[in-house]
Protein backbone atom coordinates (compact mmCIF):
# COMPACT_ATOMS: atom_id res chain seq x y z
CA UNK A 1 0.00 0.00 0.00
CA UNK A 2 1.62 3.38 -1.10
CA UNK A 3 0.47 6.96 0.16
CA UNK A 4 -1.99 7.94 -2.52
CA UNK A 5 -1.15 11.42 -3.39
CA UNK A 6 -3.92 13.44 -4.58
CA UNK A 7 -3.38 16.91 -5.61
CA UNK A 8 -5.94 19.75 -4.55
CA UNK A 9 -7.67 21.27 -6.77
CA UNK A 10 -8.85 24.39 -4.71
CA UNK A 11 -7.38 26.46 -2.24
CA UNK A 12 -8.33 29.33 0.19
CA UNK A 13 -5.90 32.00 1.18
CA UNK A 14 -6.29 32.55 4.94
CA UNK A 15 -4.81 35.76 5.32
CA UNK A 16 -7.36 37.72 2.28
CA UNK A 17 -9.61 35.26 1.90
CA UNK A 18 -8.79 34.73 -2.44
CA UNK A 19 -9.95 31.30 -3.76
CA UNK A 20 -8.28 29.01 -6.04
CA UNK A 21 -9.25 26.48 -8.27
CA UNK A 22 -7.02 24.04 -10.10
CA UNK A 23 -7.95 24.11 -14.03
CA UNK A 24 -6.51 20.73 -15.50
CA UNK A 25 -6.95 22.06 -19.15
CA UNK A 26 -4.59 25.19 -18.62
CA UNK A 27 -2.85 23.40 -15.58
CA UNK A 28 -3.01 26.72 -13.60
CA UNK A 29 -5.19 28.15 -10.54
CA UNK A 30 -7.75 30.55 -11.53
CA UNK A 31 -9.72 32.43 -8.91
CA UNK A 32 -12.78 32.08 -8.41
CA UNK A 33 -14.79 34.29 -5.87
CA UNK A 34 -13.17 37.28 -4.34
CA UNK A 35 -9.89 37.65 -6.00
CA UNK A 36 -8.14 38.81 -2.36
CA UNK A 37 -5.75 41.48 -1.82
CA UNK A 38 -2.93 41.92 -4.64
CA UNK A 39 -0.84 43.29 -2.18
CA UNK A 40 -1.07 39.75 0.09
CA UNK A 41 1.62 37.37 0.79
CA UNK A 42 -1.38 34.27 0.32
CA UNK A 43 -1.09 31.63 3.03
CA UNK A 44 -2.55 28.92 1.50
CA UNK A 45 -4.25 26.57 3.62
CA UNK A 46 -3.51 23.38 1.77
CA UNK A 47 -0.09 22.59 1.87
CA UNK A 48 2.29 21.54 4.86
CA UNK A 49 4.60 24.25 4.92
CA UNK A 50 2.37 26.00 7.58
CA UNK A 51 4.46 28.69 9.57
CA UNK A 52 4.21 27.78 12.80
CA UNK A 53 5.54 31.19 14.07
CA UNK A 54 2.32 32.19 12.71
CA UNK A 55 0.45 29.50 14.61
CA UNK A 56 0.15 31.56 18.08
CA UNK A 57 -1.23 34.65 16.01
ZN1 LIG B 1 -4.06 36.28 0.25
Amino acid sequence: MGIELVPPTERVCERCGRRDEWDNETENWVIVGKSGSATCIHEWDINGTHDPINETA
